[in-house]
């Protein structure tokens, strides 16, 4: 076969050569071991946490060793395409702190080794298609899908492997007569890779999540180019992450498949294959066994959820990073105030197998990741949250900044900060009191003396004073324990809790209700403060006139 005039024949437009283009996309200047990795995400609409584990995982990779991340489209598939899918996708890893250095932006792209849409490099893939051709390495197919069927169909019935190889590659060495003459008729035809492969081979290979594993050699003329003359995602991959200068794919370990027929391709192409680390899944108990996370079953796949549900992605960052790599954890404790990006991410810690997702641990780490935080970045976080999720609360958080920010500081900073706040979602019911129009009505305890708790408001509100220091106050509320024959000898009441109508737990607790509406809240005198005398005063008077 002549497949020089093979090559000529099927793709008479392209002059351009490989070489042209490895001058105009040369080597990258970079330091030594520096990655240069990328997302390649199908603009699909959907962002998922698969995606921001990915992309975590290849930023850390590429920051860390100061390479680069850019962000290439997929976008060959037009049919699974979603307007405006590539600048969700952007305005959400920017969300979580994952920022590209090239490739598509929001208005275009930015970057030399573009262009980084793949609908837009079709005469770059014809250029290597055409080269392969030329060195007898693919040639035309004209099966039609119904043949294509009855060969799976009878694949099946003999129980053969299904697939186009071996007998199977009807067209693989049919003369070229053959093939002008379907041409002529106007057969659409796809490219198809002349596999050297057999199944009885195998080989080793180093990945740098999964470890040494044995693969087996293909066998199968997978399709290049489709007949639209767009690529398939294995010819697309290769060609691009050769000509951008991708030194570390990072992917799930779906591809691991079709891995083999990736590094053939690499081969045939001349290309260097690059590093790969193949990801697990993420998966979920779902009673006694795992699952992979599921976009239809789960919420907690998307991201939108958690932005929803108010985790600061700094929270989602961070439990991320514990997933990804088990010495996080005692890292975070060693570091408490370090930023996560000092962390020394290491990509061959990610357990071979995926990780499971578990929402108890999310939940914690948010908590520490918030108690850490001052309390002007959880306001302003908070707030920004608030005013698109729960716009009442937020605009009573936005009316008077420095009110809210002294809530905010309850308890904060020293060795053991308070963790009342996981997401976002859990403020309002934790400092709403704090606004009149999130303050419930008292509801004193069944079992209390309605007479006793008017007593105990009584005497506070005389005794009250607002200048009194946390002691001063204290000693006040003592007296009035004593005054109503309560004890405040905790001890002593446990040892005989028959002896006392109640406590100065009990005393406390009915003017917390008083002034907070509820039966939980964060130190007492610290509340009153921030309330200020005349809103103390007012809230005290107001549950006695209702007692
Ligand atoms: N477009 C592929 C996907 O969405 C990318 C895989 C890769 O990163 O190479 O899964």
């Amino acid at each position: 076969m002549d497949t020089q005039a093979l090559a000529q024949l099927l793709f008479p437009e392209v002059n351009d050569t490989p070489e042209s283009l490895e001058a105009r996309f040369p080597a990258r200047n970079l330091p030594e071991g520096a990655v240069v990795t990328r997302m390649a995400p199908s603009p699909t609409g959907f962002v998922h946490l698969g995606n921001l584990v990915q992309g975590l995982t290849s930023e850390r990779m590429a920051h860390r060793s100061g390479g680069v991340l850019f962000l290439r489209v997929e976008d060959t598939d037009a049919k699974r395409e979603v307007p405006g899918a590539v600048e969700v996708l952007i305005e959400t890893l920017r969300h979580y702190g994952i920022h590209f250095d090239e490739g598509a932006t929001m208005d275009g792209e930015t970057g030399a080794y573009g262009p980084y849409r793949q609908r837009q490099r079709a005469d770059i893939y014809h250029i290597y298609a055409k080269k392969l051709v030329a060195e007898g390495k693919a040639y035309p197919c004209f099966c039609t899908e119904d043949e294509l069927a009855a060969m799976r169909a009878q694949q099946e019935r003999e129980k053969h492997t299904t697939g186009y190889y071996g007998q199977y590659a009807v067209w693989r060495d049919r003369p070229i007569e053959d093939i002008r003459a379907q041409m002529a008729a106007g057969h659409p035809w796809v490219l198809r890779f002349r596999s050297t492969g057999s199944i009885e081979n195998h080989f080793k290979f180093d990945d740098l999540v999964k470890g040494k594993i044995s693969v087996t050699e293909n066998n199968i003329d997978h399709v290049l180019l489709k007949s639209d003359g767009i690529p398939t995602y294995h010819f697309a991959h290769a060609v691009d992450d050769h000509l951008m200068r991708t030194t570390h794919v990072v992917r799930g370990d779906e591809w691991l498949a079709t891995l083999p027929f990736h590094i053939q391709l690499f081969q045939a192409l001349g290309f260097r294959l690059p590093k790969y680390a193949h990801i697990g899944p993420l998966q979920k108990m779902d009673g006694e066994s795992k699952r992979k996370l599921s976009k239809r079953k789960d919420p907690e796949l998307a991201l939108t959820y958690y932005r929803a549900e108010g985790f600061p992605p700094e929270a989602v960052y961070e439990y991320i990073l514990t997933l990804l790599n088990s010495n996080y954890e005692d890292w975070r404790r060693a570091n408490p105030d370090a930023p996560a990006a000092d962390f020394p991410f290491n990509v061959k810690k990610c357990n071979p197998a995926g990780n499971l997702f578990d929402y108890a641990k999310l939940i914690d780490v948010s908590k520490n990741v918030i108690s850490r935080m001052p309390a002007e970045m959880v306001y302003s976080h908070l707030t920004e949250w608030a005013l698109e999720f729960e716009p009442e609360f937020g605009a009573v958080l936005a009316r008077d900044r420095a009110y809210a920010e002294r809530i905010l500081a309850i308890g904060r900073g020293g060795k053991k900060p308070r963790k009342d706040l996981a997401v976002w979602k859990d403020a309002k019911d934790y400092m709403g009191f704090f606004y009149p129009e999130f303050l419930q009505a008292p509801i004193f305890p069944a079992q209390a003396d309605l007479a006793t708790v008017k007593t105990v408001l009584e005497k506070f509100l005389d005794a009250f004073r607002f200048a009194d220091d946390s002691a001063a106050w204290f000693d006040k509320i003592k007296a009035i324990t004593q005054e109503i024959g309560f004890t405040a000898d905790m001890r002593a009441y446990k040892a005989d809790p028959a002896a006392y109508p109640g406590t100065i737990a009990d005393v406390s607790t009915y003017i917390r209700i008083a002034v907070t509406g509820k039966v939980n809240s964060p130190d007492l005198y610290t509340v009153m403060q921030i309330l200020g005398e005349a809103e103390t005063l007012r809230r005290i008077t107001q549950a006695i006139g209702v007692l």
